[in-house]
């Protein structure tokens, strides 16, 4: 069995979250061997007879557009490995600013280059947005998480590299959270770092935005949990995927609403930073773009060319 991981635009946090498995690996590299990876490993391109091949982070760029293609024919199977991959996950918040914002923060706007930096002009061309690696190849399973959760990956990568099949939950964050539903009075919207949480009741009830009735679970509600809100690293709840009339943020609007008895267009005006708050994970994802009542279509301001 030959594995390889490829790394398209992310942080690198989901190879890491490969790594984290810890004393698994030996196991895991008894049955197989990982013949690619550029972020452990120095082997400059993936070999050909690749039997899986974990694809990480979104495409961004001629070169990620490329990388993917290479592997895409190498490999039998193609697993797109974490939300960036999955959504176009955080790489896909590019697409609120222009190129020219984009180079001139990172070669000029931060601390750590010097003021006036040459910015280069051999670097790969932006696409013209952003694309989950779903858009544009095909893919045989899709394993989200930023990144996947050790547990979740302890599950299935042994599973996968035997061929064993595993029944799993299909379930939304707030079926793996055990808070209640407290009375909701007066609700008001509130940040993360205003207030501390009581640990018993739903989050969502007591005014903070919780985004787990409309995010894929299996990450056994890890934030609820510690008494801070889903911000949905998991992407959208299958019913969410599957319903074209279905889209993140106004599945929260309906919800809200139900939940406080206000007006959806009350609700609307308490929201804001629909960007960050909503579609973090999912604004790189034509998919999601394509929804019905999507609100990417009117957030994405300027696309590269
Ligand atoms: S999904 Fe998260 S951890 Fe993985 S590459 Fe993207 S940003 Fe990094
Ligand atoms: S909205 Fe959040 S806090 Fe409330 S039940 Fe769902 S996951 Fe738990
Ligand atoms: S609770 Fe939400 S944000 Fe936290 S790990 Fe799970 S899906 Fe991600």
């Amino acid at each position: 069995m030959k594995i390889a991981i490829e790394e398209l635009a992310g942080c690198s946090g989901c190879t890491i979250a490969v790594l984290d498995l810890h004393e698994m690996l030996l196991d895991i590299v008894k049955d197989a061997d990982i013949v690619y990876s550029p972020v452990i490993m120095d082997v400059k391109e993936p070999p050909e007879g690749i039997d899986i091949a974990f694809v990480t982070g979104a495409v961004r760029n001629a070169e990620n557009q490329e990388h993917l293609e290479r592997i895409r024919r190498r490999a039998k199977t193609l697993v797109a490995f974490g939300t960036c991959a999955c959504y176009g996950g955080i790489s896909g918040l590019s697409m609120l600013n222009s190129n020219e914002d984009l180079f001139s923060c990172v070669y000029q706007g931060v601390d750590t280059v010097k003021p006036n930096g040459a910015i280069p002009t051999d670097v790969p061309p932006f696409l013209y947005r952003a694309f989950a690696v779903g858009d544009l190849v095909k893919v045989d399973y899709y394993i989200t998480g930023c990144p996947p959760k050790e547990a979740f990956l302890k599950q299935i990568i042994p599973a996968m590299i035997k061929g064993d099949t595993l029944e799993l939950s299909r379930k939304s964050v707030c079926s793996e959270c055990d808070r209640i539903m407290g009375p909701v009075e007066g609700w008001k919207l509130s940040r993360r770092h205003e207030g501390i949480p009581d640990r018993e009741h739903c989050l969502l009830g007591q005014g903070y935005l919780c985004l787990g009735s409309v995010t894929f679970g299996r990450c056994s509600a890890a934030c609820p949990k510690n008494n801070v809100p889903c911000h949905g690293c998991n992407g959208p709840s299958l019913d969410i995927l599957r319903e074209p009339c279905r889209d993140i943020y106004s599945m929260m609007v309906r919800r809200i609403s139900d939940l406080t008895d206000k007006p959806a267009k009350e609700v609307e005006k308490e929201l804001y930073d629909v960007a960050h708050t909503m579609y973090a994970f999912t604004i790189g994802s034509l998919i999601m773009e394509d929804k019905e009542n999507s609100k990417i279509r009117d957030l994405v301001k300027e696309r590269s060319v």
